[in-house]
């Protein structure tokens, strides 16, 4: 196993949607989903993507606006008599009373119809640019700056959500020791098929933020068990694994076949917890759990303290 480095990663944006992380440089036709402020090409600020979409919504109001003016005057000139012109005010002044009150009631309905065609028509352009960013990393690997590397990835992992991506982050990740305090990820790193990095990382993340653990790879571990038992420590994995999957009863009721095989890998903190958590729910189904639980502490833990009186 090669040897880890400690780091601080940079925090990561949190936005309410994902498109709300594209920038767009208006000069050069680009756009950025990293943490830059400036187009590096151009050195013009950046505008938020939802901004720019807005600009060409109010074009297209105001342009409507211009033409329903225009149709007015044409009206008002071509009347005749008295009663044509007033006839052309009146229509005209109802048509700008509705056109205000439609634009008012779904103007932001067509804000989003709007945004959303803009993002159709600028796939193009988007897609080009996630490109170059991953040429940039590709350029950081090479040049072993791997802190780099995995955060341009993590933000590029917004937008493709693929098994390449997500081994990529974490053969970075596996350069670095993991913290408590770190922001990390794991459910978005869930491979398709089985993966050995995958595993070395799992077995560090749940070292230290076992809270991570959910229903994503507690599936993914329950589908690879036989590759996992061949890895080194194999058992003591699912056993943490399993371990962490109590803190949840959900959980434990989803992998009672799991925590059961396991039992004898949990750790003794893990293991009391379940031997609560059984005592407690044993006439709600929980009779195998229970049982098991049972043997387990009566075969390692008869003289434990901590132990007493819970079974
Ligand atoms: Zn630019």
């Amino acid at each position: 196993m090669r040897k880890r480095t400690g780091v601080q990663f940079r925090k990561s944006r949190k936005t309410a949607h994902t498109f709300e992380r594209i920038q767009a440089c208006k000069r050069c036709h680009t756009y950025h989903v990293l943490w830059d402020t400036h187009c590096e090409d151009c050195g013009r600020a950046y505008t938020p993507i939802r901004q720019l979409s807005s600009k060409v919504t109010r074009r297209y109001v105001q342009t409507r606006f211009l033409l329903l003016g225009l149709f007015i005057c044409l009206a008002v000139l071509s009347a005749d008599t008295l009663l044509q012109l007033s006839l052309a005010f009146g229509i005209g002044a109802l048509l700008v009373v509705l056109f205000f009150v439609i634009q008012k009631k779904y103007g932001s309905y067509e804000k989003d119809a709007q945004f959303l065609r803009f993002l159709t028509a600028e796939q193009e352009a988007i897609k080009k640019s996630l490109l170059r960013h991953l040429e940039e990393i590709g350029a950081d690997v090479k040049e072993e700056r791997i802190k780099d590397a995995y955060e341009k990835t993590r933000e590029i992992g917004h937008f493709i959500q693929s098994d390449t991506i997500k081994i990529r982050k974490i053969m970075f990740l596996n350069h670095y020791v993991l913290r408590k305090d770190m922001e990390l990820e794991l459910d978005t790193l869930v491979p398709q098929t089985y993966d050995k990095d995958f595993m070395e990382y799992l077995r560090e993340v749940v070292k230290v933020q076992p809270w991570l653990v959910k229903k994503a790879v507690l599936d993914y571990v329950n589908r690879y068990k036989a590759q996992i038992l061949l890895l080194e420590n194999g058992e003591q994995l699912i056993g943490q694994v399993a371990g962490a999957a109590l803190r949840m009863k959900t959980y434990v009721e989803q992998y009672q076949e799991l925590i059961i095989e396991f039992i004898d890998y949990l750790p003794r903190e893990r293991l009391l917890r379940l031997a609560k958590m059984a005592r407690t729910h044993r006439h709600e189904g929980w009779e195998r759990l229970y049982e098991a639980a049972k043997k387990r502490v009566d075969t390692h833990y008869a003289f434990d303290p901590d132990f007493k009186g819970v079974m």
